[in-house]
């Protein structure tokens, strides 16, 4: 191959560097370290075998091939080259050897071959004295040639070891040369198994330095933004208790230790970077309501952002029904404001009379100035892009605002302890009291009429309801109108009932009008599109009907049932689908029936889907992991986050070298 030609295809692989070919792992082996009679060879298990070549002919039948005979063994080739028929020729007048690869079957002659892997050899050629390694390829490129760049990357790369001698000993790291060069050639006799699993110790190397390196420039990055200064935000404390005071309840202990945590962020002259994590309904926004009442008492401003209207919405009601008796203003910008309430509201964010901004993205975007930004609520922290976030720490002019993320879905344990290592994290692990558990139904489609009597119940009773319609893969407009039509059909089916609607793509201000007149019960079934799926908090509705939950993913059914079961009655969620199910579908649906958690439903999750689907926007900006695995390497990710503080503790170096080798150029994403 030209030498251009296998640039291009290493490059298709990825491999650019001596480090990328040393790092491009087999997945699985060869055993060519020792021969195997023909006769004696097991039944479906490729072997090297080799027999004096005696002639060779082009058979015609059953079809056309090339046939050659060795002592005690016949190889059958169907594709050939003319040019193989003569050198196998004059390997049986020079008396040669073939060496072959591959299973041996019991045929007409005795020991038969079809097209193995083979080699003309001497007498007394010795036998490789390493497995064979198998590489993940691409077309055209042979695994000859990619194992000759691969020996030679390992000759030429240096392998000197990035791990201090003490903290391998500690976690029982073999080193780092050894581990590459023993996956690269493992001796005959090396534990297969446990190589193509990748659990042999070389494999656990490999895996820990790639967590290393992805914590290191997690925490390197943590740092380089905790350099900057942020405003002190230490002020008397005096909005905060008043707001304490009010609350018809006490804040849950996991609350109050989230409150501790991030007001302790706040007081410091560095940017908080804090993950507020927590199930559905475990009262995330509460948190960051005091949070933003501790920027108020310190003089500064507060912006709480959410990726949809509605759910900026939600927030705005929320939290104006717990500040405006405070005395608190809040600017909250939205697409219906009229031009002049928004100037107005602009003007109040510019002046610093209005503490808090409750938006869209739309906060981020260019005419929107603060007099004092010094905290910004980020919710759906993963559905915001990079550029959105960068823009908005453009937004503080004197110092970086503190960030305070949330998540409406739990983050599995793992992958927070991985790709959100550059986050601190609080975590609200336990639920208000008094909450039910929603019991869940899955219904046939077949079976709708039992459902809307169901409805009807529900409704006589002084109870709400949602009806949640499909999502439809291909089109919005598709699901708009379903929506419609469901609802037209409802409307029809549910004579006397007042049943509402509510989707994206209406104006903001029928919109609202929907969500509020829900809220105070003038409708009792509400026809909704996911638009519900976040924030949307009515304690009375305790009756919700998914349709085609089996095209629904894990964590939207999840989000969508956590809102019901806020109220004082039994909430039942009713998951219609159409039969027949698909394996898939009907494995989503039951991790939904048996599971109320949203910790173990978002690990399930994570088990179908990969870590990629999961980051969303942040996936961007972190490099995937390639050899470690969130589920089986938990124990390992623990290590890698602990020798990483330590590294960069004592010796910041290294920790350096250590990513420089493993991230290379890629280290160099945003992080905002
Ligand atoms: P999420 O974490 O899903 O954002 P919310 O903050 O929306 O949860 O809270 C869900 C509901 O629970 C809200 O109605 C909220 O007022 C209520 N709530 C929050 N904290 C408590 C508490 N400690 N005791 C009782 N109710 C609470
Ligand atoms: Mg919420």
């Amino acid at each position: 191959m030209k030498a251009a030609g296998l640039a291009r295809k290493l490059d298709k692989l990825g491999l650019r560097s001596r480090f990328d070919l040393v790092l491009h792992l087999p997945h699985r082996y060869e055993d060519e370290t020792a021969l195997t009679a023909p006769d004696a060879a097991p039944p479906g298990k490729p072997v090297l075998v080799q027999a004096k070549v005696e002639r060779a002919e082009i058979a015609y039948r059953p079809r056309r091939q090339l046939v050659v005979h060795a002592q005690g063994l016949v190889l059958r080739f169907f594709n050939f080259y003319q040019s193989q028929l003569t050198q196998f020729r004059r390997a049986a007048a020079e008396g040669l050897l073939v060496r072959a690869f591959g299973e041996v079957r019991p045929g007409w002659f005795g020991a038969e071959m079809a097209h193995p892997r083979y080699r003309l050899v001497h007498e007394g050629e010795p036998l490789p004295d390493a497995l064979t390694p198998i590489y993940p390829t691409t077309a055209g490129l042979a695994q000859a040639a990619l194992r000759g760049r691969v020996l030679e990357a390992l000759d030429e790369a240096g392998l000197e070891d990035t791990l201090p001698e003490e903290l391998r000993r500690r976690h029982g790291l073999a080193g780092f040369a050894e581990s590459a060069r023993l996956l690269h050639r493992p001796p005959p006799g090396a534990d297969l198994a446990s190589l193509v699993e990748r659990t042999h110790p070389a494999w656990r190397r490999m895996k820990f330095d790639e967590l290393l390196a992805q914590q290191l420039s997690m925490r390197f990055a943590y740092r380089k933004r905790r350099e900057r200064r942020a405003p002190m935000l230490a002020g008397d404390g005096r909005l905060v208790r008043e707001f304490l005071a009010r609350l018809p309840f006490r804040l849950t202990r996991a609350q109050q230790r989230a409150m501790g945590e991030v007001l302790r962020d706040l007081r410091e002259p560095h940017p908080m970077q804090r993950l507020l994590q927590g199930d559905v309904g475990s009262g995330k926004t509460i948190v960051a309501a005091i949070a933003c009442l501790a920027a108020a008492d310190a003089g500064w401003q507060a912006a709480v952002m959410a990726p949809t209207e509605i759910l900026s919405e939600q927030h705005w009601r929320k939290l104006a029904g717990w500040f405006e008796p405070l005395g608190v203003r809040i600017a909250w910008l939205h697409g219906a404001l009229a031009a002049k309430e928004k100037r107005a509201a602009l003007a109040a964010l510019r002046s610093g009379e209005a503490p808090l901004a409750v938006g869209t993205h739309a906060l981020v975007q260019e005419g929107v100035e603060f007099a004092r930004l010094g905290l910004a609520v980020v919710d759906e922290q993963h559905r915001f892009g990079v550029e959105q976030r960068l823009m908005l720490r453009k937004k503080a002019e004197e110092a970086v605002p503190h960030q305070l993320m949330m998540s409406a879905t739990p983050i599995p344990r793992t992958l927070s302890m991985s790709y959100y290592a550059d986050l601190d994290v609080s975590l609200i692990d336990e639920l208000p009291p008094g909450r039910r558990a929603v019991a869940t139904r899955l219904v046939s489609a077949a079976r709708r009429a039992e459902v809307l009597a169901r409805i009807r119940e529900a409704c006589a009773e002084g109870q709400q309801a949602y009806w949640v319609c499909p999502v439809i893969e291909e089109s919005k407009e598709g699901e708009l109108q379903t929506a419609l039509d469901t609802h037209a059909a409802l409307v029809k089916e549910l004579k006397g009932l007042r049943v509402g609607l509510l989707h994206g793509r209406m104006p903001s201000a029928e919109k609202a009008a929907a969500m509020q007149a829900f809220a105070a019960g003038g409708i009792q079934l509400l026809v909704s599109t996911t638009v519900i799926e976040v924030g949307v908090d009515v304690p009375n509705a305790s009756l919700m009907v998914i349709e085609h939950a089996e095209r629904f993913g894990l964590a939207q059914l999840h989000q969508l049932r956590g809102r019901i079961g806020r109220g004082a009655r039994e909430s039942v969620c009713i998951l219609l689908y159409a039969a027949p199910l698909s394996a898939a579908a009907r494995g989503r649906l039951k991790i939904i029936y048996e599971n109320a958690d949203g910790f173990e439903i978002a690990r399930r999750d994570l088990l179908l889907r990969g870590p990629g689907e999961y980051l969303g926007e942040r996936q961007s900006g972190a490099p995937l992991l390639r050899f470690a695995d969130l589920e089986r390497d938990e124990p390992l990710i623990a290590a890698a986050r602990e020798a990483a503080a330590e590294l960069i503790a004592r010796d910041p170096a290294a920790g350096r070298r250590h990513v420089e080798r493993w991230l290379g150029a890629r280290q160099d994403y945003v992080r905002v």
